[in-house]
């Protein structure tokens, strides 16, 4: 039996592709990088692949056109130069790659773009203003889905890397990649001596191996499964309501 989901164009064939129209492309973008010791490699492609796909079958099921297109493995990981398979491909390559996919969805009539970002190195904004100078007729945003929710009301500890909130994710979407929690570190990182950084108005790339042991930014201690089910959820809701949104608006008229 046949069980390709409609919106995952990687499970799509050109039977059913050659008459469709869809709304919204969402191009998921993730990294391949070290997540403390106890996370696999390719953490964020995994939660860009299950949180994008459960989100668009929410925006499906409530009548939206959306198509999911596979996710880019490799992110923004400049400042891990010496963390071992860390792969770092360079912003300029990002350009390059988002010019080629709008290529195609410009030619092809499929005139919004979301890219669904699952890595903090990964900064799209620069792009996405470049890229709307060459594409006038197409829509292009970006969404964080890490930043989505409040945190806080889901986990105690917070980080921004192989934290709680990450380790609960991949217990819930792929526990049998988790390392046993003999194996976590504690993720503690070190801060910038110059005060304007923790202020957030002064910004430079951290050198990752001088600001954490293990890799990871935030104490995973306290991850469960429960806390990742119940977190991701509630993102893949807001998530589809955006997708479904999304693909509704009309791009000639967008304010209010
Ligand atoms: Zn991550």
């Amino acid at each position: 039996m046949n069980k390709s989901r409609p919106y995952i164009l990687a499970e799509a064939n050109w039977q059913t592709l050659k008459n469709a129209q869809f709304e919204l492309a969402i191009l998921p973008w993730g990294a391949t990088e070290a997540h403390n010791y106890h996370l696999p490699y390719a953490t964020d492609i995994y939660e860009a692949d299950f949180l994008s796909a459960e989100a668009a079958k929410i925006a499906w099921e409530r009548g939206a056109k959306p198509i999911v297109l596979p996710t880019i493995p490799f992110g923004v990981n400049t400042g891990q130069s010496d963390i071992y398979l860390d792969i770092n491909i360079n912003p300029t390559t990002q350009l390059a790659i988002l010019d080629d996919v709008l290529t195609t969805l410009n030619r092809q009539g499929i005139n919004k773009l979301l890219i669904f970002n699952s890595h903090g190195g990964n900064n799209f904004k620069p792009l996405v203003r470049e890229l709307g100078l060459r594409f006038p007729k197409m829509f292009i945003c970006f969404a964080n889905w890490f930043q989505s929710m409040k945190r806080e009301e889901y986990f105690t500890n917070d980080g921004d890397h192989a934290e709680e909130m990450e380790t609960s994710l991949m217990l819930y979407l792929k526990p049998e990649l988790v390392l046993p929690k003999t194996f976590w570190g504690t993720g503690s990182s070190k801060k910038f001596k110059i005060k304007a950084f923790s202020e957030g108005w002064l910004w430079a790339e951290r050198k990752w191996s001088a600001v954490s042991e293990d890799t990871g930014i935030g104490d995973p201690a306290l991850a469960s499964a429960e806390k990742g089910q119940k977190f991701f959820d509630d993102v893949c809701l807001k998530m589809g309501n955006l997708f479904f949104d999304l693909c509704k608006a009309d791009t000639e008229d967008l304010y209010e």
